[in-house]
């Protein structure tokens, strides 16, 4: 247990020793982090006793909500029988050997081998070793290149990093690494609204982005083609219901693997046990990680459909490929245990047929405010556009940062709610009622009426 300090203590000492992700340090010196010492339910509490509505499940991964006795048991009781043993020398445990075969049944039918890793950057590494050595161990080993979206998110990693379009990371440390290219996401408003093509029209011109990029590297050199479901870190785009299904249609058409990154949407997130399963595509390959245990612990990693596991076992030897962590017993025993919940507590249809719809029709509600441009949500997802004028959809100039206002007075307010650009996003705890969907949005207006002030 860590020792009592005031705030300021806890500050001075963050800032004199701990190098944060994705920050800029000289600002938060400045400011001092914010220090979260605990959480219940879809709630945290910060060191000055605030409380604040955790709209983001911590980072898309809370799925059952704070405070779940079920998995810290199932972790302390794993601890006391073996907390840790190695997969690799022909050696198993049985919460590991448990778990595959839960995730075999809670996948979709295609899927019946895990490769197990500690995150969601080591699932989306693994793939691109994996789709390539399916590929070699195939006759093919030309089939390299793997293609992944602008904006697409799939871990920090040198392979995540470079599957994945963010042009921030792409600029530190010469990314991507070669064999992979990107092609533009399905973003209809990034794309200019474009006039005379209805929402699904475009979602078929986006998905054709696919094919025109297989056809400029050559079809038989192309090994796979990546993409979350809905774009999460890119800001919540939920494509059109046409891309899927067309994006497997010219996967199919070319021999070329389909790998569904479910970090974020895994695990009831949309509404379905998986993102493919609401968007309506077959993927070969799955990467989870996040929702698999809540994130009460870490664990990630790759879903094998029979197509790829039936090669790599009858003929592709030995995979030199592999995590000391692995298939961690407490890490699985965690996510058994978070599996039962989900289940139990029917928290994927409750989604599906309650809490998500009632999410949904809440945000389309949200259309009367000055400055929202535009809702969507999918499941327990959502985003909202920030807009200068909603009638002609002028985007406001970015030295303003609206959406960083915006998060500012989320954070004043006891609200988590992230910005990405003028997006506004959520993805909060499964667990969420309805009751809570009524004081998250009470909370939202009152920032976004806060933020017309300072902009207006
Ligand atoms: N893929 C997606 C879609 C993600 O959103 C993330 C993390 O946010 C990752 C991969 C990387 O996962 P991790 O941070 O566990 O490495």
């Amino acid at each position: 247990m860590s020792t009592q300090r005031t705030t300021r203590e806890w500050q001075q000492a963050d800032s004199a020793h701990f190098l944060h992700p994705f920050t800029d340090h000289a600002p938060l010196a400045a400011k001092g982090a914010r220090i979260i010492e605990r959480a219940d339910n879809i709630y945290i509490w910060d060191s000055e006793g605030h409380k604040i509505l955790d709209a983001m499940s911590g980072l898309w991964c809370v799925n059952v909500g704070y405070g779940q006795t079920a998995l810290v048991e199932a972790a302390a009781a794993q601890m006391k029988q073996l907390p840790f043993y190695n997969a690799f020398f022909q050696t198993a445990t049985p919460p590991a050997i448990e778990l595959a075969e839960r995730l075999a049944q809670v996948t979709p039918p295609q899927f019946q081998h895990v490769f197990f890793t500690c995150s969601g950057s080591e699932g989306n590494d693994t793939v691109v070793r994996m789709v390539r050595h399916y590929w070699a161990s195939l006759g093919q080993p030309e089939r390299q290149v793997i293609i992944g979206r602008n904006n697409g998110y799939h871990g920090s990693t040198m392979a995540g990093a470079s599957l994945g379009g963010m042009s921030a990371m792409h600029a530190q440390g010469g990314l991507p690494i070669p064999g992979i290219t990107h092609i533009e996401q399905p973003y209809w408003w990034a794309h200019g609204r474009p006039k005379g093509l209805s929402k699904d029209e475009f979602g078929l011109v986006a998905a054709g982005w696919l094919e025109a990029k297989i056809l400029e590297v050559g079809p038989d050199k192309v090994a796979a083609f990546i993409g979350e479901p809905v774009q999460g870190a890119g800001g919540v785009i939920v494509p059109p219901k046409t891309y899927w299904p067309e994006i497997q249609r010219i996967c199919d058409k070319y021999g070329i693997l389909l790998v569904s990154d479910e970090v974020i949407c895994g695990f009831g997130r949309t509404g379905q046990w998986f993102g493919c399963e609401t968007m309506g595509s077959r993927p070969d390959l799955m990467t989870f990680a996040k929702g698999v245990t809540s994130g009460y612990v870490p664990l990630g990693g790759v879903m094998v459909s029979d197509k790829v596991a039936k090669v790599l076992i009858e003929q592709g030897g030995e995979f030199e490929h592999g995590f000391t962590y692995s298939g961690h017993p407490v890490a699985a025993a965690v996510a058994l245990a978070n599996i039962g919940l989900i289940q139990e507590q029917g928290l994927v249809e409750r989604v599906r047929e309650d809490v998500g719809p009632y999410l949904a029709e809440q945000f389309e509600s949200l259309r009367d405010h000055p400055l929202i441009g535009d809702v969507d949500t999918c499941g327990l997802m959502g985003a909202m556009l920030l807009v200068k004028d909603k009638t002609t959809g002028e985007a406001f100039p970015s030295e303003l940062s609206v959406g960083m206002v915006c998060r500012g007075h989320c954070f004043g307010n006891g609200l988590i709610m992230r910005a990405v650009g003028d997006r506004m996003i959520i993805a909060p705890p499964l667990v969420m009622t309805r009751a809570q969907v009524d004081e998250l949005m009470a909370l939202i207006r009152r920032c976004l009426d806060l933020t017309l002030v300072d902009v207006a």
